[in-house]
């Protein structure tokens, strides 16, 4: 092999990990193993590594159960009646929101739906919703029945914008140029963040004011968004969006997710909701009266009171957040991505046509995640990846996905799957 790949040693790698001006906090989680060594953890985007703190938060939560029962509503180390505020401070830095406009609850999709409940309202011709081709099939779901439920049809009322014939990148003008297509018969784009499949980082700004400019609201799933990216939700005038936190921010399988709200809709009585208990105002919700008082925060969406053992191992993770800087973390994302980048761009060279980066190579337009197309052997690829203890995602037909976490992944991972990755394709 001609490529000089000496970066790519050990030694160098290692170097590069206790230079780094963003200190890892790797020893902050557990780490999954393989064979007796740690394992090459790449599926962050996919569910985030244990943070060792969750096994203690979770037994607070169990003993103040068992020591007060019902009264742990009250007397809990962490009272349960108001357990979901502990969140607003983390999550307003990282999606860039005010206090008020976000709340952790409930799942991802479940999320979704009740959001697009107030801000997918369908009314004479203006019904049309545009997505991303190939969205997240949740997603997909989600927003095929909202519009049957409307009494629309998906086929005619969702138009999907894709790539360009050749590229797996959506440009932002695409989507704009769909959204003056469409003018005063849209009244919806709803988006992926950053797009699970490709890793793409979509304008949020930009797409947003296309939006606005004929009438319609845009949101975004956050999913592949949240602790990746910085974001700006409210200043980039987002009018609602939803993520899950069991990816970027390991607070574990099935872990509470988030939303946001924008302030300028939280109080608008025109925009309708489904309601619950936990979105009617705090100070009154144990009057238990008939008729419902809403919370003048993003809390308003909440349902049902808090799941405090899930909720426990959420606020242990986001502490991470709290105490590192996500732009700084970015930072950090942005020199392993790199790394692992042009490690890749080498041994790609030198195997001719077999392996191919689709995510875009613009760093701004990508957060931590690389996606490879494996043209030949990629499924032999992928089980020469798992043999040697490197652990990525494999998404049908030829694609492989894998992301370098600033928070807990180092330049000697990288270091060590570069290695991999050239035997393999020897
Ligand atoms: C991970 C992911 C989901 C998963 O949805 P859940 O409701 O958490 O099961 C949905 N949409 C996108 C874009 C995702 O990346």
């Amino acid at each position: 092999m001609s490529n000089d790949l000496s970066q790519y040693e050990l030694s160098a790698a290692r170097k590069m990990d206790a230079e780094d001006p963003i200190p890892s906090r790797r020893d902050d989680f557990h780490i999954p193993m393989h064979q007796g060594n740690e394992a090459i953890y790449f599926t962050g985007n996919s569910l985030g590594l244990q943070p060792k703190g969750a096994r203690e938060a979770l037994e607070t939560e169990l003993d103040d159960w068992a020591r007060f029962g019902v009264e742990g509503h009250f007397q809990a180390k962490y009272p349960w009646v108001s357990y979901h505020e502990r969140f607003q401070q983390g999550l307003m830095h990282l999606v860039g929101a005010k206090e008020t406009e976000v709340v952790a609850m409930n799942a991802l999709t479940v999320n979704l739906h009740l959001l697009l409940v107030s801000f997918y309202r369908p009314e004479g011709n203006r019904k049309k919703v545009i997505c991303e081709a190939k969205a997240f099939p949740s997603d997909q779901y989600a927003l095929a029945s909202q519009v049957r439920f409307h009494g629309g049809v998906p086929e005619e009322d969702i138009i999907e914008v894709a790539p360009k014939q050749g590229s797996h990148i959506i440009e932002e003008a695409d989507i704009e140029a769909a959204i003056s297509a469409c003018g005063d018969e849209l009244a919806l784009v709803m988006i992926g963040g950053v797009q699970y499949f490709t890793g793409q980082w979509m304008d949020m700004e930009r797409i947003a004011r296309a939006a606005h400019n004929v009438g319609a609201m845009c949101g975004f799933d956050l999913a592949h968004a949240v602790g990746n990216v910085p974001m700006r939700l409210h200043d980039w005038n987002i009018d609602f969006a939803c993520w899950c936190s069991y990816k970027y921010l390991n607070s574990g399988p099935g872990a509470v997710a988030g939303a946001f709200v924008h302030e300028r809709h939280i109080s608008d009585p025109t925009i309708p909701r489904f309601e619950g208990w936990w979105g009617h105002d705090a100070k009154r919700r144990f009057l238990m009266e008939p008729r419902f008082v809403s919370m003048d925060t993003a809390e308003a969406w909440q349902l049902s009171n808090a799941p405090v053992m899930n909720m426990a191992i959420h606020a242990v993770a986001l502490q991470q957040f709290t105490t590192a800087d996500i732009n700084e973390l970015r930072e950090k994302s942005l020199r392993l991505t790199s790394y692992l980048e042009k490690g890749v761009m080498q041994i790609a060279e030198y195997s001719g046509s077999f392996i191919e980066i689709i995510t875009p190579s613009d760093p701004n337009r990508r957060g931590c995640q690389l996606s490879l197309v494996a043209h030949d052997h990629g499924k032999q690829l992928f089980e020469d990846l798992t043999e040697a203890g490197v652990i990525v995602d494999w998404r049908e037909p030829n694609v492989i996905r894998m992301a370098p976490v600033p928070l807990y992944n180092t330049f000697e991972d990288i270091a060590r799957f570069i290695q991999v990755l050239k035997k393999s394709i020897r």
